[in-house]
């Protein structure tokens, strides 16, 4: 494997605790899986605005810019509550996903089967799942014209948010939900609101044109967006692929993540345009968490989820699958061993530390590559 440049931004509060244990993952597939990973640290959030007075450096977001992969932990924290707003922690991971036009939020919810007593579904309906939310997360509501609260005169104000999406934003992710599909079981539902917004008859319409353009070997069904949160809770291993809006993107996939259980489990991965030359997406990936300044520094935290944000970035930007899926088996071996961090751990359960849970990923590798 040619050398491949990550850039690791671990953040604040238990940010940097769990990069720490995502570092041994790496030093193992470079020392142990044939890999060659070189990696930089960077700082973002609060930790870059009291080295810097922003929350990331104009030299980090060079770096951000020129790696394969970006590993992000989590940022802020109450320390930094009445910092200037543009400079506040999450500015910098807002300045990394538009600088690098990270315009695809992969999120996937996989239930491990030592879990499945732990959701709040029942266990038939849950065990075995894997499906995976792609949203959409540059466009639509969050960032369309006008958006603004007036002031009526009557003793009223109107707020206003504009549902805004182009041909353009909706098949770019169409296609990213196709070519992911094709590497998973071939299926792909859409969700919008198409009966009553007119971004979602656009949403529709797009959609299925870019399937007949070239996608016609993947099944594809539309969902009104509504239904499809139901149809989750109700029978969620009908999907495979959900492809939605940034909007009901958020909800479906907070609903979708808290099928299998704590926050302290779920990776995710931002995607980016194919380079024109290298073919090569900008990418990011980090835990869904945030960076839980009620646990930082007592060793508590869970680093399941940042490891696997690290597997999602060897099946995504680096096409090293059958690393991803080693990796996959080595934290669910772990868990049936009975290895439980404190927020997956049932009353009375016995807990390992965040280093503990690490080494002991590390050592599933070992035994897996043995
Ligand atoms: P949070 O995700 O940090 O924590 C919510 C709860 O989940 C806490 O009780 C926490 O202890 C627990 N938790 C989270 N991750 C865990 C893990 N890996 N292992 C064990 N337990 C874990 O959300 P919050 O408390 O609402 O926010 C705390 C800070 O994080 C805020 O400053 C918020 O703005 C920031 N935040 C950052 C991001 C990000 O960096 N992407 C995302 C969400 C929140």
């Amino acid at each position: 494997m040619a050398s491949q440049n990550l850039l690791l931004l671990p953040g604040d509060g238990i940010g940097p605790e769990i990069m720490v244990e995502v570092k041994k993952v790496i030093a193992w597939f470079n020392e142990k899986g044939g890999m060659s990973f070189e990696t930089d640290d960077g700082l973002v959030g609060g930790s870059a605005y009291d080295a810097h007075g922003q929350s990331i450096s104009e030299e980090d977001m060079a770096k951000a810019m020129a790696a394969d992969a970006v590993i992000f932990g989590a940022v802020g924290g109450p320390k930094w509550d009445d910092v200037p707003y543009e400079v506040r922690p999450e500015a910098g991971l807002l300045r990394l996903r538009k600088d690098m036009e990270l315009f695809a939020n992969l999120r996937p919810a996989i239930c491990y089967p030592a879990l499945a007593d732990a959701s709040s579904l029942k266990k038939d309906i849950i065990e075995g799942l894997d499906i995976l939310i792609v949203r959409e997360l540059t466009g639509g509501v969050y960032f369309g014209e006008p958006k603004e609260i007036t002031d009526l005169g009557n003793g009223q104000k109107r707020g206003v948010d504009t549902q805004v999406y182009d041909t353009y934003e909706i098949e770019r992710i169409s296609k990213v939900a196709f070519e992911l599909a094709r590497t998973r079981n071939n299926k792909v539902c859409s969700m919008e609101k198409r009966n009553v917004m007119k971004s979602g008859v656009l949403w529709n319409e797009v959609v299925t044109q870019t399937h007949k353009a070239g996608f016609e070997d993947v099944t594809l069904e539309h969902m009104l967006a509504d239904a499809g949160g139901m149809q989750l809770v109700r029978w969620p291993k009908q999907f495979d692929v959900i492809v939605t809006d940034n909007l009901f993107g958020d909800m479906l996939s907070d609903v979708a993540a808290m099928l299998t259980g704590s926050l302290g489990m779920l990776p995710s991965a931002s995607l980016g345009a194919p380079d024109a030359k290298t073919g090569k997406r900008k990418a990011l990936y980090e835990p869904v968490h945030g960076s839980a300044p009620d646990i930082a520094g007592t060793g508590a935290a869970n680093p399941i989820a940042m490891i696997a944000s690290f597997g999602m970035a060897l099946r995504y930007s680096f096409e090293e699958v059958a690393a991803a899926d080693m990796l996959d088996k080595a934290i669910a071996n772990a868990l049936d061993k009975g290895l439980r961090t404190k927020d997956i751990a049932a009353a009375g359960e016995a807990t390992v530390s965040t280093t503990e849970m690490g080494d002991a990923i590390v050592a599933e590798l070992d035994a897996l590559s043995a």
